[in-house]
């Protein structure tokens, strides 16, 4: 793939999308991006810029980091009328167009074309593709045009033309012929997109095949956490929120600096700025104020020999000044003042321009989740808005023909649903979109309509319950029957089910988490399997944070599964971290749960703990 910097690349995404219902057919998501994104991305490597023609949603297009170009021509005519505004607009002797639907474009699209028109010295040149024992199929949207053709082309559009082929008459064109006909396929209706963009993405089988000794009746831990990790996907989409807004939120891009912060070489101290070479041997030196310098107020005041500057804090270096020495370091006497030797060195107390940042240089990292100190930084850049990937959605709901919610009495044989508002919590403290739905009967027909309604209107679904052996089989039905799913017995305590997979419904699809049901199950399960798939959907860099502690207690543990212990984490009177098992360790016990701040998490390798091992500890507090 070479690139052309000689090329504009333009993304023709102003159609009506009438064969898809009228959608903006360049935002319809293909294998986790918007599709326009997807052809950008291979469109990029190619030519020296890229633009997007768009007639709708022209925000979301400017999120993709390129301009758009609307037509000039009013209602949809075409796309001709886009690559009119593209060559009305692009600042490079060559225009190339791809459509928003051709995830699949050549890599050397740029390349061919440009070659065959420089041989045969044509003004356009476009892309045909030919079946055997068929004509030459034209592919008339992925052309290479010289920008020098447009008072041809406004003419013919003037004129009523709309056909891509019908202004050919009046420039030389020339067609190139590519081997592969899928690379030109593009995507017409939201059914193609779905099928399509199914087959793109791995299926669960293949993902597993890649571990060696793979039993879902007795997967380890870290295998199924592997897997989780390996299948979804970060759902990329950004928007700009206000800086306030930003808190708690995935950062989308890196974010440079447009600055050098600090902007001047300023003082750290508030003191007096001179030359360090005026300070010499081991003699005190006497120099004269020649005036002050406050923060945000530079001054020209330059001092000579034997003179120097009184400074604030912040207040910017006079030229010439290296160092600074602070005020409770001399002895002032109207206006000399004098430092003893050796009280600073030259450079002391000296910031330097950039020192914190440079300009250009990422001051945020994309993947960051945006923390109170990250707010003051971007705010010390002067930015205002900030580009965050869009919340993650996510859809709950309990199952069980026993549960019953708040403010319903409580026949016998029943328990209040728990589990919806432990996962709302956890849900909430990750900064996702939540759509509570409820509980669902253990019934079939009941699952199927909740799952497709979660499908059609979030990324991800997390039930609890009906995953659990005897439970299992219509769950597995039914959800096999939507989707890719697959049913684990995980070697772990508690919360040994867990089926997961992706669903699908009427062209949406989303990532399916089946915790089980226990209430304590159902918070080991989402902290170790769902937090870390669902923060990366949302693009977001953050490892579950475990520490060390010594445990104060013994602890009976199994090797060969992983056990997680509700616990106390104090620090001990040598101040190191200490930690105590708490109550009852039921998996139904939410109570124990509540008391704990943490949780102990004992690896599968590990066998019994003796008192005064050190171990692993998830802390409550402090966790997204
Ligand atoms: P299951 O996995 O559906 O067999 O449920 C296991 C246990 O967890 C049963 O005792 C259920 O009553 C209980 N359970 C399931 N869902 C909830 C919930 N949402 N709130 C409280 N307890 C639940
Ligand atoms: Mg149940």
């Amino acid at each position: 793939m070479k690139k052309n910097d000689a090329i504009s690349g333009l993304i023709l995404a102003g159609g009506r999308g009438t064969r898809m219902g009228s959608v903006d057919k360049g935002l319809q998501s293909f294998a986790g991006k918007n599709m326009a994104a997807v052809v950008l991305e291979r469109l990029a490597p190619q030519v020296g810029n890229v633009a997007i023609n768009a007639n709708r949603n022209l925000e979301t297009y400017a999120t993709f980091g390129v301009p758009v170009w609307p037509d000039d021509l009013p209602d949809f005519a075409g796309p001709l009328a886009g690559l009119e505004a593209g060559m009305r607009r692009a600042q490079t002797p060559y225009l190339l167009t791809a459509p928003c639907d051709s995830p699949f474009l050549p890599a050397d699209l740029a390349e061919r074309l440009y070659a065959a028109l420089q041989e045969q010295d044509a003004d356009l040149a476009y892309a045909v593709t030919r079946e055997p024992g068929m004509r030459p199929q034209p592919h008339p949207v992925f052309c290479l045009v010289k920008t020098s053709c447009l008072p041809a082309l406004s003419a013919y559009l003037s004129e009523g033309g709309r056909r891509m082929d019908g202004w050919y008459k009046s420039i030389k064109v020339v067609e190139v012929l590519f081997e592969d006909g899928d690379a030109f396929r593009n995507i017409n209706t939201l059914d193609e997109l779905n099928k399509l963009d199914m087959k793109q993405r791995p299926r669960l089988e293949e993902v597993v095949s890649c571990l060696s000794g793979y039993d879902p009746d007795a997967l380890p831990v870290r295998d199924a956490q592997r897997i989780i990790g390996q299948f979804v996907e970060p759902v990329r989409c950004t928007e700009y929120v206000a800086l306030r807004a930003a808190l708690g939120r995935v950062l989308a891009r890196d974010l440079l600096s447009p600055i050098e912060v600090p902007a001047h070489d300023n003082s750290a101290m508030d003191g007096f700025a001179l030359r360090g070479a005026e300070l010499v041997g081991d003699v005190q030196t006497s120099l004269r104020v020649i005036g002050t310098v406050f923060a945000g107020r530079p001054s020209s005041l330059v001092p000579g020999p034997g003179e120097c500057v009184r400074i604030m804090t912040g207040g910017v270096m006079p030229a010439g000044c290296d160092s600074v020495v602070p005020q409770e370091f001399v002895v002032e006497d109207g206006e000399m003042v004098t430092i003893d030797a050796g009280t600073i060195r030259t450079g002391d107390n000296r910031r330097f321009a950039g020192e914190d940042l440079k300009a250009g240089s990422a001051a945020l990292k994309a993947g960051r989740i945006i923390r109170p100190a990250d707010l003051g930084l971007i705010a010390s850049l002067g930015i205002a808005e900030v580009p965050v990937q869009r919340r993650l959605r996510v859809a709950f709901f309990s199952t069980g023909d026993e549960l019953r919610s708040i403010g319903q009495p409580l026949a016998e044989g029943c328990v209040y649903d728990s589990n919806r508002y432990t996962i709302y919590g956890m849900l909430q403290r990750l900064g996702c979109e939540i759509v509570d739905m409820g509980i669902v009967r253990d019934d079939p027909q009941a699952l199927e309509d909740a799952l497709r309604s979660a499908c059609e209107s979030a990324d991800a679904i997390i039930t609890s319950g009906g995953v659990s052996v005897g439970a299992a089989d219509y769950t597995r039905q039914v959800m096999g029957k939507l989707g890719d799913v697959t049913f684990w017995k995980i070697g772990m305590r508690p919360g040994r089910p867990l089926a997961f997979g992706r669903v699908q419904s009427n062209g949406h699809s989303a990532f399916l988490f089946g915790l089980p049901g226990n209430p304590v199950a159902v918070m080991v399960s989402f902290y170790f399997f769902a937090r870390d798939a669902l923060l990366r959907m949302m693009g977001a860099d953050a490892p579950l944070p475990l520490v060390r502690a010594r445990s104060l207690g013994a602890i009976r543990k199994k090797a060969g599964r992983t056990e997680y212990q509700r616990g106390i984490l104090s620090r001990g009177e040598d101040g190191m971290a200490e930690v105590r098992i708490t109550g009852s360790q039921g998996s139904g016990i939410l109570r124990s749960m509540s008391e704990a701040n943490c949780m102990v998490v004992l690896h599968d390798e590990q066998g019994t703990v003796a008192a005064g091992d050190m171990v692993d500890v998830l802390l409550f507090e402090g966790l997204v």
